[in-house]
């Protein structure tokens, strides 16, 4: 059994926390939400009074929370002081690869083990501990940070050093929304060309324009029988998450110069999309702003 401090249980560390005591570990909770607290701790967690005190001898501290200036916050307040010399301090919110850096700096001179690991997989996948973590630690705390993280994850990847899983997470997510994006565009044009968008969706996705947009997870109602499509883009990867994401893309962007004109456009269109109305339906829905049918996410 391991004791973890697991800070912000929301939609995703709700979940998480409730698969790791499940698993029969000690999980010490804590969140501003009082109702969140509650249903960890109705999950089988036990309830903090303060971040500070969740994380005193806890020999994991995790956090998952909205974005870099919680995470930089919770750190000054409580992980930095109050988690125990050599614990490991694992960070599995999305937020920026500057932020995620500066607290891994911070926590490694305050002689704790640090790693920023954030997922991909939505609210089911954290329920049902079937997260993909991307991982951004030192090379020797990998086999640390990769065993306390199994009971909830489908697969666990070291992407490098500190900020890289960071990194990786935004490059992944800034690709899906582009291809999501193509994806979206190439069905109203097929649309249009008279084509059957179904039998499109066969053709392309045995031809050079296959992806993971199109063919697993496809914006047009049919072909993928699990995709939100399906079911009105109601649950899924909320559009509002997708622009956080491309959002952090963006700002990566400039702070090193890359070019990613794409994914400004990409941004752009999702920024629509969430002004429309559709922030909590799945970033598939794009396609029916595209097709001018918003009755069909309404
Ligand atoms: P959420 O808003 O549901 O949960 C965040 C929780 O953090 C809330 O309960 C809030 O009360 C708590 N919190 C905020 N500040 C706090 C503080 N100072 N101390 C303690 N608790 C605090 O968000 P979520 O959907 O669970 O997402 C969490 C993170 O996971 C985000 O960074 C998000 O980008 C990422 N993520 C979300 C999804 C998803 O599908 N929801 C998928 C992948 C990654």
């Amino acid at each position: 059994m391991t004791c973890y401090a697991f800070i912000g249980l929301g939609n995703m560390g709700g979940g998480m926390a409730a698969v790791l005591a499940a698993a029969g570990h000690e999980v010490r909770a804590s969140d501003l939400s009082a109702d969140a607290l509650a249903r960890a701790v109705a999950a089988g967690a036990t309830s903090s009074a303060s971040a500070l005190d969740a994380v005193s001898g806890a020999e994991v501290v995790i956090t998952m929370l909205p974005a870099g200036t919680h995470v930089h916050e919770v750190y000054q307040q409580a992980v930095l002081a109050g988690a125990a010399r050599n614990a490991l301090v694992i960070d599995c919110s999305t937020i920026d690869v500057d932020t995620a850096r500066l607290v891994a700096g911070q926590a490694t001179a305050a002689g704790l083990r640090p790693a920023d690991a954030p997922v991909s997989g939505g609210v089911t996948a954290a329920a049902a501990g079937g997260l993909t973590f991307m991982v951004g630690c030192a090379e020797d705390d990998f086999a640390d940070v990769e065993a306390v993280l199994r009971p909830m994850a489908k697969t666990v990847v070291r992407a490098g050093d500190a900020g890289a899983g960071q990194a990786a997470k935004i490059c992944n997510n800034m690709l899906l929304g582009i291809s999501m994006i193509g994806a979206c565009e190439a069905l109203s044009l097929a649309e249009g060309l008279g084509l059957d968008p179904e039998r499109f969706v066969e053709i392309a996705s045995a031809s050079s324009g296959q992806c993971w947009s199109l063919t697993s997870y496809c914006p047009w109602p049919g072909p993928v029988a699990a995709a939100p499509s399906n079911r009105g883009y109601e649950g899924g990867f909320a559009g509002a998450m997708m622009l956080k994401d491309l959002k952090l893309a963006q700002g990566a962007a400039a702070s090193v110069g890359a070019s990613t004109p794409l994914g400004a456009q990409a941004e752009a269109l999702y920024a629509l999309f969430d002004r429309l109305g559709y922030g909590e339906k799945d970033f598939s829905g794009l396609i029916q702003v595209l097709r001018g049918r918003l009755d069909l996410l309404a």
